[in-house]
């Protein structure tokens, strides 16, 4: 943190809620001076909120200006007084830190403890004290969550929303065909038999959720894992005492479901490894979507069959070879007229973007949940990273999709400069390929494989289509 920075925005904010003990503005700001003055960093401006509680979720107009200098470049570091005066809310700070990343702005001091966000811990610490915020701010959230608590742990169930698999509307009374199901499900899942083999039966059988919807592995996992099926009741993961109904199946099968099925190490990581095209990639069979299928040490696109996917399993192709392909003809394409014409269209996909939109909302509000349950003591910190692991790459994901439809005029400096970029882009980032792809391409078609060599490609196969 001895970098010299020369961009140095200042922030600072005060809120009505705690003035008794709240530092004024002023202060705040002096204190932030002389601390780059400490640092011999230069301050480019000072971005000031007065008066307007952050957990209120009113607009702070200075914030936004400062959320927009730095993802425009134009700031090389934050200082702020305390973490809180800049977010309230997880949702906000984990919006902050992905604007900070994507700017590469990793210095982020905090007088109360600095953080630096390009380091795991830095931004483990950061997200802490966003929750620990969030939650000192909902005092009343607060008390209608210890009032259902209270009610779980009389043992009643939960009054309100849909009844639960298993159970009848008074979440008490068995369904006796299901019931038979959880049965079987716990016996074979204690067996060894995985998840998505279960769900998989389930789809299969034609037994459906209680909202109509198909199996997914996380929605049986779900089941199989929550203490009322023996009898517990459980509020929000934990589980309090026994209820007041029959188990479905037995406390000590519940219990080692639980073992099985709660164990971190079981899960996979699906994204240690970076596909260029992941969203791109059309199956020529099945229409559906390919995933990475890596297949020993090569990465490989497929299209993946089994109970989380719709896939058809028929169409597999080799990534390193696809993605030089694909990288050379959109570097071809940006110097081609069509782009110029493209590019001053109005050619954004709203109704896309709208839906984007709205599933990126429920995913922040979950991972809001899961951080002031945390905060709240009602998960482990691991309970809570691993749900929270669940949630982000499907948010990540769809952000950069929304980016990529805000934001087409990302590759607007590129049209015509191709062999600048072409000389550039084996040193972009990852996302800015991506970006860059994605403004380019709306989807790439599969076809099936031919007599081409194991990791050559067969151009043949691959039918690009261009965004218009
Ligand atoms: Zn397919």
């Amino acid at each position: 943190m001895t970098r010299t920075r020369h961009a140095v925005a200042i922030y600072a904010r005060i809120s009505q809620d705690r003035s008794a003990q709240e530092l004024g503005v002023t202060r705040q700001l002096q204190d932030c001076y002389a601390e780059a003055k400490r640092r011999g960093w230069t301050v480019a401006d000072e971005y000031v909120d007065d008066d307007l509680s952050a957990y209120s979720g009113k607009r702070r107009p200075q914030y936004q200006r400062l959320l927009e200098d730095v993802s425009l470049g134009r700031r090389d570091a934050v200082i702020v007084w305390r973490l809180d005066r800049l977010h309230r809310q997880p949702r906000e700070l984990e919006h902050f830190v992905e604007v900070c990343t994507r700017a590469e702005v990793g210095d982020v001091v905090s007088l109360a403890g600095e953080f630096d966000l390009g380091k795991s811990e830095g931004l483990f610490t950061a997200r802490i004290m966003g929750a620990v915020a969030a939650a000192e701010s909902q005092g009343k959230s607060e008390r209608i969550r210890r009032k259902s608590q209270e009610i779980a742990e009389a043992g009643r169930p939960h009054m309100g929303g849909p009844r639960p698999f298993g159970f009848e509307a008074d979440k008490v009374t068995h369904n006796a065909q299901e019931a038979e199901v959880i049965r079987q499900l716990a016996a074979r899942a204690l067996a060894g038999e995985t998840l998505t083999s279960l769900a998989t039966w389930l789809q299969e059988t034609g037994v459906k959720t209680v909202g109509g919807k198909e199996w997914r592995t996380t929605t049986v996992r779900g089941l199989l894992t929550n203490g009322r099926i023996w009898g517990m009741r459980a509020h929000r993961g934990q589980i309090l005492g026994p209820g007041v109904w029959e188990p479905i199946i037995t406390a000590e099968q519940g219990e080692r479901l639980r073992r099985k099925l709660l164990d971190p190490a079981r899960r996979t990581n699906h994204s240690a490894r970076r596909y260029l095209l992941s969203g791109l990639l059309i199956c020529g069979k099945c229409g559906n979507r390919l995933h990475s299928t890596p297949r020993g040490k090569y990465r490989r696109y497929g299209c993946r069959k089994g109970a989380d996917s719709a896939g058809c399993g028929g169409i597999f192709i080799y990534a390193d070879k696809l993605e030089q392909c694909v990288a050379e003809a959109v570097l071809h394409r940006l110097d081609s007229p069509v782009m110029h014409q493209a590019l001053t269209e109005d050619g954004i996909d709203q109704e896309r973007a709208r839906e984007l939109a709205q599933q990126i909302d429920k995913d922040k509000t979950r991972l809001d949940d899961l951080a002031t349950m945390w905060a709240d003591g009602e998960l482990s910190r691991e309970e809570w990273t691993t749900a929270r692991d669940r949630v982000k790459p499907r948010l990540e994901a769809n952000r950069r999709e929304f980016d990529r439809i805000n934001h087409r005029d990302s590759i607007a400096e590129y049209i015509g400069h191709s062999a600048e970029l072409r000389t550039q882009w084996a040193t972009l980032n990852l996302s800015r390929q991506v970006a860059i792809t994605k403004a380019l391409l709306t989807s790439i078609k599969i076809l099936p494989a031919t007599s081409s060599g194991r990791h050559g490609v067969d151009l043949d196969r691959v039918e690009l289509e261009w965004r218009r």
